[in-house]
């Protein structure tokens, strides 16, 4: 059934008119499927520039961003000292394919200030640090499964495209056609969030496992927040079967704090894998260990592992200089605070009204949830159904000057460039929203 809309959508022929093109050039129309809006109303918005936290499309329409690209943007569009760090470095030439001092210097700033690895290797894509870190544990441990989880996201290799999250639950797949048979059976897949599971994985596969790979704060799938319990029990049964823990920190990384969740949590993965922050809104990965462990990577060790931009000193200029700004003192206190009252004050207006609608919410990461659950900790305890509601709110939103990612499942990020006066705004576009989703039922 098709709400009421109390304002008129947003103009869209510019956009529109893009996006007609692109189909004849892009499957979909898109370099990347969830871009496509197939879960919201409308055509994709084409977008022809970002500042601080707001964002213009080709029609010339503005919003308030909370998708900040995936995540990456945690100080906001087009901030300044990234700019001009990059500017400064690509004057110089943009890649030799020989080291530089850049990637000493943002190495430096992420070992200095992790207690939990050791060494690290600089990839172009989270996809590819995961990828990475999977090879690495294999060759590390001379055994072939790994364990993932139901709802956790790990890029789109081909052992990992085993009923992944993210837009592949968006468009109602449990995995890619294209995947060897042979591959997926190397993977082995359990829910979040249950022990049982676990023994029951490691029972069946004693020592065949090389690594169990989890997003410690699963956030490609709605917000899972796991119990620090939980993930407590998971380094414990990798320990006690020779199995690497490895913590998929893409997304968790100098989101929740430098240290990431791993830090948030006080628990010592075997690996870890980083990306989107770490490279400041330009292509940069990174996986991470002991040094033991990852000097298996060739070429002192066995295990391959190359890339021709690898390192790039465009992208590390973009790195150091967003990472710098994530360790001036009271930065993620400050981010943290924010986001906490525009949860809780979306939260109790929810519950004045008597909706049902949820705020999770970790640090600078929330969710909005069309559900009366106090807390959801597995994939399939969110109600696909839900995702009606969120639909009528993203268009509603979007009608009001507020751009979030176009689907049910994608959390949002806010950035330190987001303002008072841009959540107050908010929170107001969002009450009218959600007013509208609930009074329409
Ligand atoms: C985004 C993401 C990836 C994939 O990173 P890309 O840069 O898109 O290849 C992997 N793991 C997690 C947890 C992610 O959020």
């Amino acid at each position: 059934m098709e709400t009421q809309n109390n304002i008129n959508d947003i103009s869209r022929e510019k956009s529109a008119e893009l996006y007609e093109k692109a189909k004849t050039y892009f499957p979909g129309g898109v370099n990347s499927p969830v871009r496509a809006f197939k879960s919201v109303y409308g055509t994709p918005l084409f977008i022809q520039k970002g500042d601080g936290s707001h964002l213009w499309d080709a029609d010339g329409n503005e919003f308030i961003d909370y998708c900040c690209s995936w995540g990456p943007l945690i100080l906001g569009h087009n901030n300044a000292q990234v700019r001009e760090k990059v500017i400064e470095v690509l004057q110089n030439g943009m890649s030799f394919g020989a080291p530089t001092a850049l990637e000493n210097e943002l190495a430096e700033l992420i070992l200095t200030n992790n207690r939990f690895i050791e060494k690290l290797r600089f990839t172009s894509s989270g996809t590819e640090a995961v990828m990475s870190a999977i090879r690495l544990a294999r060759g590390y441990t001379k055994r072939d499964k790994i364990l993932k989880f139901e709802g956790c996201y790990h890029g789109h290799s081909d052992s990992l495209l085993v009923k992944a999250g993210s837009g592949l639950v968006t468009f109602g797949e449990t995995s890619s056609a294209g995947i060897p048979k042979a591959f997926a059976d190397e993977t082995i897949v359990v829910s979040l969030n249950d022990t049982n599971a676990l023994d029951a994985a490691f029972a069946e596969f004693k020592g065949q496992i090389a690594a169990v790979i989890i997003e410690p704060i699963p956030a490609n799938n709605g917000l899972l927040l796991q119990e620090k319990a939980y993930l407590q029990y998971l380094r414990e049964i990798c320990t006690q079967n020779g199995t690497l823990l490895i913590f998929d920190e893409v997304i968790s990384g100098f989101r929740v704090g430098f240290e990431g969740a791993a830090g948030y949590y006080n628990i010592q993965p075997d690996i870890i894998t980083y990306g989107k922050i770490i490279g400041g809104g330009l292509p940069v990965g990174m996986y991470g260990s002991s040094a033991k462990i990852m000097d298996h990577i060739s070429p002192v060790g066995t295990v391959y592992q190359a890339g021709t931009l690898s390192g790039n000193p465009v992208a590390m200029a973009a790195g150091i200089a967003q990472l710098n700004q994530l360790l001036q003192p009271g930065f993620y206190e400050a981010l943290n605070n924010k986001t906490t009252a525009f949860a809780n004050a979306i939260q109790q207006y929810a519950d004045e009204k008597g909706y049902h609608f949820k705020v999770y919410q970790i640090r600078s990461i929330f969710w909005f949830a069309f559900t009366d659950a106090e807390a959801i900790r597995a994939a399939e305890e969110i109600n696909p159904a839900s995702m009606v509601d969120f639909k009528v709110m993203h268009r509603e939103l979007l009608n009001r000057g507020i751009y979030l990612g176009p689907s049910g499942y994608e959390v949002g990020f806010i950035s330190s460039a987001h303002t008072d006066d841009d959540l107050a705004k908010t929170k107001q576009a969002i009450f009218e929203s959600l007013d509208i989703v609930f009074n329409s039922k």
